[in-house]
């Protein structure tokens, strides 16, 4: 159930919807808009009347939400959530870039990485520094070692820091050295952790899971939003298909599909989404389809890189690609 408040209604009536809400029973999550209140109401109740509130003062329409989503619903924010950090804006119109290697390795690969990635003008590095790895027997990441070297790194070269959580004992690592703590396409519905993620204060990014549905991948999202946690970004990062010339297959429609039905911002990652690297250029191009941000693996040297090698761009594709993301976005009247 969502209460959308007339433009300008004052604080008592939005006070007096709350308590209504409250009082039948529904958990309320707040919007407040630039020009309208939005009070979205969750919560097992099946015998009220929108009508009920649709009269109360200072109400200018309500709606039954039928979706099994609902605070990552696009009615609940219809103009759609900005996330900031420092002077950073995702899910405004700048194509905010997150790039780095897949794993943190040593000092000097990730001083080199953050470097590549700030002279080419993208404003997050990324690195991981707890590895989901199909086989136990591979690198499984330098744990506290590697987020506190590219803290480092980041914080030389004015770079924020997304890297991911893979369970809830890392999350008070995560929040000391990250900006945005990512959810793997493995853990999309680790629900435990999509609920503790929801007690903290900082951006998520949320990876679709590799057999996840669209309305999957919203349900996820739901899990931290309800738990009061509004900063959750989505990404598309390919989905396991019937078809083997990619290591997934990245679903493009799910973007402009995302943006349609979610006020989250969205992100594509063309380098897990397709596996190799002649065809993240091309993907990170067709991301134009309305994504907010990319998600790309760049490594100095990707031959030598420690996982993802193949998927992962030498700075001198990485930088083409910022060119030819910049121009695209400015042709759509956007930047990057
Ligand atoms: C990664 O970003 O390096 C990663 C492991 O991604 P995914 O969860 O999409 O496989
Ligand atoms: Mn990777």
């Amino acid at each position: 159930m969502l209460v959308v408040m007339q433009e300008g209604a004052a604080e008592a009536q939005i006070q007096a919807v709350i308590d209504r809400l409250v009082g039948a029973g529904f958990t309320v999550h707040r919007s407040t808009g630039v020009l309208h209140t939005v009070l979205g109401g969750v919560g097992p109740v099946e015998n009220f009347d929108p009508a009920d509130f649709e009269v109360m003062d200072g109400v200018k329409e309500t709606h039954r939400i039928v979706s099994p989503y609902k605070i990552a619903s696009r009615h609940f924010k219809p103009g759609g959530t900005l996330i900031r950090l420092g002077s950073v804006e995702i899910g405004g119109s700048h194509v905010v870039t997150m790039a780095g290697p897949c794993s943190v390795e040593n000092e000097d690969q990730i001083e080199r990485a953050a470097e590549i990635v700030a002279r080419a003008g993208a404003q997050i590095i990324r690195g991981g520094a707890f590895k989901p790895r199909s086989s136990p027997y591979s690198f499984q990441g330098l744990g506290e070692e590697g987020l506190r070297i590219m803290r480092k790194a980041a914080d030389r070269h004015g770079l924020f820091v997304i890297s991911e959580v893979m369970d809830q004992t890392q999350i008070p690592l995560l929040v000391e050295y990250a900006d945005i703590l990512q959810i793997g396409a493995r853990n999309m519905q680790n629900f435990n952790l999509l609920r503790k993620l929801g007690e903290i204060r900082k951006p998520v990014l949320l990876k679709r899971g590799i057999a996840a549905t669209i309305e999957e991948v919203l349900l996820s999202a739901e899990y931290i939003l309800s738990g009061g946690n509004y900063e959750v970004i989505l990404c598309e990062r390919g989905i396991r298909t019937f078809e083997t010339a990619t290591r997934n297959t990245m679903d493009i429609s799910a973007i402009p599909v995302l943006k349609r039905l979610t006020h989250l911002p969205v992100v594509a990652d063309p380098s897990h989404g397709t596996g190799k690297r002649d065809y993240v250029l091309p993907m990170a191009r067709a991301a134009a389809a309305g994504a907010d941000g990319l998600l790309v693996e760049v490594h100095h040297d990707p031959d030598h890189a420690v996982s993802d090698g193949a998927q992962t761009l030498r700075p001198e594709q990485f930088q083409e690609m910022m060119s030819q993301v910049r121009a695209i976005a400015k042709a759509i009247g956007r930047s990057a």
